[in-house]
């Protein structure tokens, strides 16, 4: 039997979507709920929401608020884990959003708020693809491209919260613009919207492709990576140049990871990587050791697809809610400020 306070709450909230899980104390996923993000509306009806959500989910294991250690949170776009404010998340419509207190008071449990793309790196080291390693970097590619950093076990945060931005790397000064308003970042050349904008153009210049009707067909107004796989599948030219194209510039960005970090594992998650896997991940494995500039012992570095799918973010934040609980239970001389929430 459970005893009291020992379950710990996971959410993933996403500009489509939130998830949310019940996790035991051997991370076993006891109940999960998953319902719309409506982005239009008022943060504090999200924050409605979430709690609605969080007391559904904990009925589903069987349990009651009672069970629960707290509450952890994947937020998009930057956060301030210390103080648990989402500063601002486009996707949302949120700005300067204190949602670590709004939600505290809706359900009275320590709520936690971090970076949903660093919780997927969280997840990913300590239950996925790259448990067991030390120094592991997480790139997730999706609408956009997300990383995290985790060195020596734990996650890199830096000064102000802001490390980890891979997608916003510059990999060609002259390349299209970006969603952050620069040019030629990692996520205006690889990201799926990147790959979507240029099946687009391949199509207007006469290229031949079954993707517009494949997303007709699964009344999909995005170029999603069902509709990706699907395509190639079909032994789609302009697909398969589009996504060629994409793994390269993923490539260079390996490359450069490498080249400033050295670290033991590069896991790429996201949609893509999780339909595609190795198809997707192998050919820009291959293609980044050209750019490594020390070649000795390339294959042991890890680069490897996630395996935690949509939970991952959810999972990562259990963990970090976790360590975060208990650094505030320990004694204030053991306390580590770095990773310490307010
Ligand atoms: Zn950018």
């Amino acid at each position: 039997m459970l005893q009291p306070k020992d379950v710990m709450i996971g959410i993933d909230l996403g500009g489509t979507s939130m998830r949310a899980l019940v996790v035991d104390r051997r991370n076993k996923i006891l109940a999960l709920e998953k319902i719309p993000t409506n982005p239009t509306q008022r943060p504090e009806r999200t924050v409605t929401d979430l709690a609605g959500m969080v007391d559904e989910v904990v009925k589903m294991a069987g349990l009651t608020r009672a069970n629960v250690q707290g509450v952890s949170i994947g937020a998009p776009g930057a956060v301030d884990p210390r103080k648990g404010i989402v500063h601002h998340a486009p996707n949302l419509g949120w700005k300067e959003f204190a949602l670590g207190q709004k939600l505290n008071a809706r359900l009275n449990v320590p709520i936690f708020v971090e970076n949903d793309v660093n919780v997927g790196v969280v997840g990913e080291h300590a239950l996925g693809a790259a448990r067991g390693t030390d120094d592991v970097v997480g790139i997730f590619v999706g609408t956009g491209i997300g990383g995290g950093i985790i060195l020596a076990g734990e996650l890199y945060e830096g000064l102000r919260g802001a490390a980890g931005e891979l997608g916003h790397m510059i990999l060609d000064i002259n390349g299209p613009l970006c969603g952050c308003g620069r040019h030629g970042c990692a996520e205006a050349l690889a990201s799926r919207t990147a790959m979507e904008r240029d099946v687009r153009g391949e199509i207007k210049k006469g290229g031949k492709s079954h993707v517009l009707k494949i997303m007709r067909e699964r009344g999909k107004d995005r170029m999603t990576s069902s509709v990706i796989l699907r395509a190639l599948r079909k032994n789609d030219p302009v697909m398969k140049k589009v996504l060629a194209r994409a793994q390269f510039y993923l490539a260079l960005l390996v490359a450069n990871v490498v080249n400033l970090l050295d670290p033991e594992c590069i896991v790429i998650g996201g949609g893509v990587a999780e339909r595609l896997g190795e198809e997707y991940v192998a050919p820009a494995r291959e293609q980044a050791k050209a750019y490594f500039l020390d070649p000795r012992d390339a294959d042991k570095i890890r680069v490897v697809p996630g395996i935690l799918g949509d939970n991952a973010g959810a999972l990562g934040a259990v963990v970090l809610g976790r360590k975060r609980l208990a650094i505030q239970h320990a004694p204030r001389h053991a306390r580590k400020p770095k990773t310490g929430a307010a």
